[in-house]
């Protein structure tokens, strides 16, 4: 794909002159009439999603099977010379049918297009002068875009401004790497995308730093729009079992034909009348053929995915209400996901000893210097009165002001210049402090990090030897359930060591521990008791302490004596062979990362089993595609991670994916009783007209007794099925085999068998009818044959 050169020459242009041709200014942006009126001229900021058919479309579609063409066809011909009102009424029965198709197509279309709008992309755009929040759709040119770590750019736009901008471009040119971008303009002619340094294309997602740009090209105009027109083709958007049901169906068509046309033959050689049998051998075919399947199925997934949303599981990709049923093993993020992601200040360890008191703070030095940088090393926003930042920042923040360290006041004297940000491979966080007796590094993050790099400490106002047992302490505070963090500081740093990241690693000097405890989500313990009920085995993932994960998984239930827990560094030292032989007794991972998780999903489904794996950071967006189930998370997620996944949790909530998964379940069985029931009745109308010629009894029903049946206790009873209630046992039952087939459990003995039986007596009826000369024996044997299925219809309930 690297081969396709982009058509602009906007990289060649300076931003200044890009953005007085669009007429629109970084600081004020568009006026927000213009931009609506452009929006009106040029269309929405949209590669035209796959078009929904009108109503009219669908109904002809509905219509234009052959067969049923045929039939009404064969209808007017046998109007023409014989029973008008017969014709009329069969007509109308088929036109009903198709109706009702194009309603059950059409409710599910509207569940998909709302979902689809539910996870839409949006963008901070300045608009009057103003920071807005604006739907990527309602993007156009000349519109200026603040895009940072985490999203998917909106729209094609050649960069103004940019601060360690890295982006990762793979969408479109195929390549992983991120790309550093630059805002200086470049004179290429006959370069490739990957070149383009100062813009940043559509759905390429920022893997690092942030920027600001103006929009040059929206919708199809930009660069993946004219991909995504030059491949034409969608990948079919079918999920396995429609996939399986339609081959099915078609299997089942050629029977069904195969025997019609033995029908037609016997009755002919019995000497019914030729056009009556032609007629009643195409209505048992138009009645008997499941055709209609694939898209009950795609209804019961949309109504489903419908139904999930309301239970906070946004369903991106419909196929996974499906597989949802399937999953044996959730992989979970602790943090936010199994705990409620409050921090609070639980534990605090300093000049030797362990402090419960918060008071203890604010005498002394050390706890002086704690203070200062449980206030100042951090990212807390506190403009207004909710605090806005990271739960453990804001739990530190709030700690420090309680004892008197306000973040606000400390700045004035002390102005951060420098910062090595929180990553979560660096797990630490350092600040540089202007003070009046020089710069003053901060420093906060896990322990064996901090401690690794301090040559000393702080004891009683005093630097003395760094005490050995630190780590000790600090392995007994997470052993408490407690989230570990050491403090450390370094003074009179020089100009050179502030601007050396070599330099602010080292010499620090260790202060303190604070412990953090953030209890578990009051619903994730029966959530977890229900997982392992449903045969579905829970394990955590976090970059936290081993003791703390240990702790909190205890508690939940997830893991006990006979289980393992594994942390980052031997999971480095494990070969992927080793890992699966060890998996499924795994069911603790800490301070690990993101890279991590796609081997623990490899191995697991590698040992056969069927993954849900939660994310939220851009780095978890491969093992969210990696896995069977992505699940990412609305509220802390970010763009990127929610595009990769196949559900999102609108609550970030473990429960959530349980409920899913139990509604999951739900839709299957329905799926599979639908499917039951209208194989059955089926099966039970050829085997009646099948067997009549046999004991020489004339045509049990008539083409049109046939069509009714079809369309009155085969439709709408299916329907009615197809939203049944779960089973009282969906959740106490071993999830079923990705690849089991439908007919799994008997199914198509039942079919066969029982659409005998139905058949069968229906026919012993027509004969005792005939034999006691009843005039409306027909009436009969439809009304039979009517009955039977109603009660087979309440027998699959449950
Ligand atoms: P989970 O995987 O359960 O969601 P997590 O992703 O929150 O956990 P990380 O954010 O990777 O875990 O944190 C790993 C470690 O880094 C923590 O145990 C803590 O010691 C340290 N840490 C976390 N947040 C910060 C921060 N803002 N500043 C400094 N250190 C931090």
């Amino acid at each position: 794909m690297t081969s396709i050169r982009p058509k602009t020459t906007w990289h060649k242009e300076r931003a200044e002159t890009i953005l007085r041709a669009l007429e629109t200014t970084v600081a004020r942006g568009l006026k927000s009439e213009d931009a609506i009126e452009k929006l009106r001229l040029i269309g929405p900021n949209e590669i035209a999603a796959t078009e929904d058919a009108s109503l009219g479309q669908s109904l002809l579609h509905q219509l234009s099977n052959f067969m049923i063409l045929l039939l009404i066809v064969a209808a007017i011909i046998s109007g023409i010379i014989g029973d008008v009102i017969d014709t009329i009424a069969i007509v109308t029965i088929v036109v009903l049918n198709a109706a009702i198709g194009v309603f059950q197509e059409y409710r599910a279309q509207r569940a998909i297009a709302a979902l689809r709008k539910m996870s839409a992309l949006s963008s901070r755009v300045i608009r009057d002068g103003k920071k807005v929040q604006l739907a990527a759709a309602d993007i156009v040119p000349g519109d200026i875009v603040l895009i940072e770590a985490g999203e998917v750019v909106p729209a094609d736009m050649r960069l103004t401004e940019t601060t360690s901008l890295e982006i990762d471009e793979s969408a479109l040119t195929g390549e992983s790497l991120p790309v550093t971008k630059q805002v200086e303009s470049l004179d290429l002619d006959d370069a490739v995308i990957a070149d383009y340094l100062n813009m940043a294309f559509k759905s390429t997602q920022v893997t690092r730093g942030h920027a600001t740009g103006v929009v040059v090209a929206t919708g199809r105009a930009t660069e993946i729009g004219r991909i995504a027109d030059l491949l034409q083709s969608r990948p079919s958007a079918l999920s396995p079992l429609q996939m399986k049901l339609e081959r099915l169906g078609r299997r089942i068509g050629l029977a069904v034909i195969l025997i019609c046309t033995v029908i037609f033959t016997a009755g002919l050689l019995q000497g019914q009348p030729g056009l009556l049998m032609f007629l009643t051998a195409l209505s048992l075919a138009v009645a008997a053929v499941p055709e209609a399947l694939p898209a009950v199925v795609t209804m019961s997934l949309g109504l489903g995915a419908r139904h999930l949303s309301k239970l906070n599981a946004l369903v991106r990709r419909l196929p996974a209400v499906e597989t949802l049923g399937s999953v044996t093993y959730i992989c979970a993020d602790k943090t936010g996901t199994l705990t409620e992601n409050r921090m609070k200040l639980g534990a605090i360890y300093f000049d030797s000893h362990q402090h419960t008191e918060l008071a203890a703070l604010g005498n002394g030095d050390a706890s002086r210097r704690m203070a200062e940088v449980m206030a100042l090393c951090n990212d807390v926003e506190d403009e207004s009165e909710v605090l806005k930042g990271e739960p453990t920042e804001v739990a530190l923040f709030e700690a420090a002001r309680t004892a008197g360290f306000e973040k606000r006041v400390l700045q004035r004297t002390m102005p951060r210049i420098a910062e090595l940000p929180f990553e979560s491979e660096r797990r630490y966080m350092l600040t540089v402090h202007e003070t009046e007796s020089g710069a003053l590094a901060l420093v906060k993050g896990a322990p064996e990090r901090v401690i690794g790099n301090c040559i000393d400490q702080l004891t009683a106002g005093r630097r003395s030897p760094l005490d050995p047992d630190l780590l000790d302490v600090a392995e007994e505070m997470a052993a408490s359930g407690y989230r570990v963090l050491a403090l450390a500081y370094r003074d009179k740093l020089t100009p050179t060591d502030v601007t050396s990241e070599a330099s602010l690693e080292s010499n620090w000097t260790f202060i303190g521990l604070v412990g953090l405890s953030d209890q578990p989500r009051p619903e994730a313990y029966r959530a977890i008791e229900q997982c392992k009920l449903a045969g579905i085995v829970p394990i955590m993932i976090t970059g936290d302490h081993p003791a703390t994960a240990n702790y909190i998984a205890a508690r939940l239930g997830i893991s006990d004596k006979r289980t393992d827990t594994v942390t980052g560094a031997e999971l480095q030292g494990l070969t992927d062979k080793e890992l699966e032989s060890r998996v499924e007794k795994i069911r603790v991972y800490a301070r690990v990362d993101a890279e991590a998780k796609i081997r623990i999903v490899r191995a697991l489904q590698k040992a056969g089993h069927f993954v849900a794996m939660t994310g939220d950071g851009v780095n978890d967006a491969p093992a969210l595609k990696h896995a069977s189930i992505g699940v990412a998370m609305g509220q802390r997620g970010t763009e990127v991670a929610r595009e990769a996944a196949d559900l999102v949790l609108l609550d970030d909530n473990f429960a959530t994916i349980v409920a899913a998964i139990h509604e999951g379940r739900r839709i299957f069985d329905d799926i599979r009783k639908f499917v039951k029931y209208a194989l059955t009745t089926n099966s039970g109308e050829i085997w009646l007209l099948f067997l009549a010629p046999f004991f020489g009894l004339p045509v049990p029903l008539l083409p049109l007794h046939l069509l009714w049946i079809n369309l009155i206790t085969d439709g709408l009873p299916g329907l009615a099925l197809s939203v049944e209630p779960a089973e009282s046992n969906v959740m106490r039952r071993p999830p079923r085999a990705p690849d089991e087939s439908i007919f799994a459990h008997g199914m198509g003995v039942h079919i066969v068998w029982v659409g005998f039986m139905i058949g069968s007596f229906t026919l012993a009826t027509e004969a005792w009818a005939l034999h006691r000369e009843l005039p409306h024996w027909q009436t009969i044997v439809f009304t039979t044959i009517v009955i039977f299925q109603l009660f087979h219809c309440l027998a699959i309930r449950s």
